[in-house]
């Protein structure tokens, strides 16, 4: 993305007519728009901040039923999560999402094998027809030794592997808006809502502030669809809108450690008093969380303090043969789930367990709740509640037969790794790294290597991110500040002890030359990062944390 061409997204914002605008680009707002666009409907997208900067990039990252769900008996939900997993790991984002596996260990012979056995039997029948991803297998003590090592054999019995699926979910809402974009959606990022427009009872629109001009200027849009998350109710207040849901914040943080400080050849689900404990594997790396807290601070940047990081610690340490320690810890991050609860008088919302559609004016829907693995089902329903404030015929939703971009013959390029690699004169490891993130179009990122080779060297030494990368990020996928390429288009942020503090300089000087920013920018840009840093630091150190 250069600068005209942000440019004529932004004036084409302000001049068109739209049929539906939706307001928040995390997975919800993101997947609304791909629904809309190709329902044929005029489409506008618009983030405040970055893509995914919310609760989207801050996930677990898996993409699950949910086995929490079976123990409340809760079929439906989790029937439709499932159903979701093995959509987008066998069709709609094959080189996104992609199975995992999880060690369920017992503590108890008999009895509570039969327990989880069950459970996971019923997981792996509520799924439907298309199977794709392995059914659960019973393992033994003995097999116990072979594929969790680093698990206490003195207190477990044996456990049950079963499989889900996993995403880097900032990248896969990244890929959704551009999917959406490439549907004839205009989608902008760094362009805030400021205030709905109203005519008498009806929402036709919004008052919104272009952040990196400071322009402000109106879109005109028939219907306007609110998913901003835990920011929604703050946008509806604004106008005097009274809403049907209640939404209460809570965090959940994990924490990343690299794969030598556990040796485990599985992921690893445990039970905790409250909830469960996840041992993800995360490329080098394992990811371990969540915990769950109430959150009244900052909705920008929710953050892990000293206590959360002990209890994980602890958590874990009651199954592991070798015990965490502190140092172990690469890094930490923190998200706030949106918890949705109606509110007594309302008679606009219709709740379902996850998520809740609302329709309080003529022209306004808000979405919220849910779970990252239902986002296309979320979306499917705005999209149904817009389409009956508009005055036309509008088909039914189709994004279960849509791609998402990269997904279109991603399978063969994979089955051709040597070949490709021989052909770009790359290792075959850039190929599958650049496959897992881009899919089939993975070439056009090498495209600028063509002319200048330095773009094949790495970011960081220790992690597999090409300097050509920083530049695609900023010409294809909309990043504008330092922080969207080391947070999300890159996983940088979360890979590293020092979160990308040194790598910051490197990315900003590349980013100056797409973006024409002086040295003034560079270094405010770079100051910027290094603020967003020390935050976390200075709470992650602290006992009760920041706010
Ligand atoms: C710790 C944790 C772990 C989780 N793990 C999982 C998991 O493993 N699997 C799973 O399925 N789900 C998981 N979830 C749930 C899932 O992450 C969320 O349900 C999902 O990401 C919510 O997406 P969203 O688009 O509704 O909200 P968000 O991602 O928060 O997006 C809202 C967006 O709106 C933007 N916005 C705000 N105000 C404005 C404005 N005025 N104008 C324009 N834009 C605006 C924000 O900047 C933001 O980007 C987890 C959640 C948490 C917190």
């Amino acid at each position: 993305m250069n600068i005209s061409s942000r440019e004529a997204i932004v004036e084409k914002l302000a001049s068109t007519e739209f049929d539906v605008l939706v307001i928040g680009g995390g997975v919800t707002g993101v997947g609304a728009a791909l629904d809309a666009a190709t329902r044929g409907l005029k489409v506008a997208l618009i983030e405040a901040n970055d893509f995914a900067c919310g609760t989207s990039s801050r996930s677990s990252k898996l993409i699950h039923g949910g086995l929490r769900y079976l123990e409340q008996y809760d079929f439906k939900l989790v029937r439709e999560a499932l159903k979701e997993r093995e959509l987008m790991v066998s069709r709609t984002a094959p080189h996104l999402v992609s199975p995992v596996s999880f060690l369920f260990p017992l503590h108890e012979g008999v009895k509570e094998r039969g327990y989880v056995g069950a459970g996971l039997a019923l997981y792996d029948a509520l799924r439907g027809k298309e199977r794709v991803l392995p059914l659960h297998k019973h393992i033994s003590s003995r097999k116990m030794r072979e594929v969790a090592p680093d698990l206490r054999r003195d207190i477990l019995k044996g456990g049950i592997l079963y499989y889900d699926a996993q995403v880097d979910d900032a990248r896969h809402t990244m890929t959704i808006a551009r999917t959406a974009e490439r549907f004839g959606a205009t989608v902008a990022n760094q362009v805030e809502a400021v205030e709905l427009i109203r005519d008498g009872g009806r929402v036709i629109g919004a008052k919104v502030c272009d952040r990196e001009s400071g322009k402000e200027f109106h879109i005109k849009s028939a219907t306007t669809v609110l998913a901003a998350g835990i920011w929604n109710s703050k946008i509806q207040e604004g106008a005097g809108i009274n809403h049907g849901y209640d939404i209460a914040m809570s965090k959940g943080v994990h924490i990343v450690l690299p794969k030598s400080a556990i040796s485990l050849k599985t992921g690893v689900i445990l039970k905790t008093a409250l909830s469960v404990l996840f041992v993800i594997p995360w490329k080098e790396f394992w990811i371990v969380g969540t915990t769950d807290t109430q959150w009244t601070g900052s909705k920008e940047q929710p953050l892990a303090n000293r206590e959360d990081i002990d209890y994980i610690i602890e958590q874990a340490n009651q199954v592991l043969l070798h015990p965490l320690k502190h140092s172990d810890v690469i890094s930490v991050y923190a998200g706030i789930r949106p918890l949705v609860a109606p509110m007594e008088a309302s008679s606009t919302t219709k709740i379902s367990r996850e998520h809740v559609v609302d329709h309080p004016l003529e022209g306004l829907i808000s979405v919220a709740g849910g779970k990252y693995t239902t986002y296309r089902i979320m979306a499917r329903d705005a999209i149904d509640a817009a389409a009956s404030d508009l005055l036309k015929i509008v088909p039914k939703s189709c994004t279960e037969e849509i791609v998402l971009l990269g997904a279109d013959g991603y399978q063969a390029s994979l089955n051709n790794v040597g070949g490709l690699a021989a052909a770009h004169n790359v290792p075959r490891e850039v190929i599958l790294h650049l496959l897992s993130r881009y899919g089939s179009i993975f070439e056009e990122v090498l495209e600028s290597a063509k002319i200048d080779a330095s773009l094949l060297e790495r970011i960081d030494p220790n992690l597999p991110y090409l300097r050509a990368e920083i530049r695609y990020a900023v010409t294809h996928e909309k990043a504008l500040h330092v922080s969207d390429v080391l947070m999300r288009r890159t996983r940088i942020a979360i890979e590293v002890r020092d979160r990308g503090l040194s790598a910051a300089p490197g990315v900003a000087q590349m980013m100056a030359s797409l973006l024409g920013w002086g040295s003034a920018k560079i270094e405010q840009e770079i100051t910027e990062y290094e603020a967003l840093v020390e935050r976390e630091f200075l709470a992650e150190a602290s006992i009760g944390g920041l706010v």
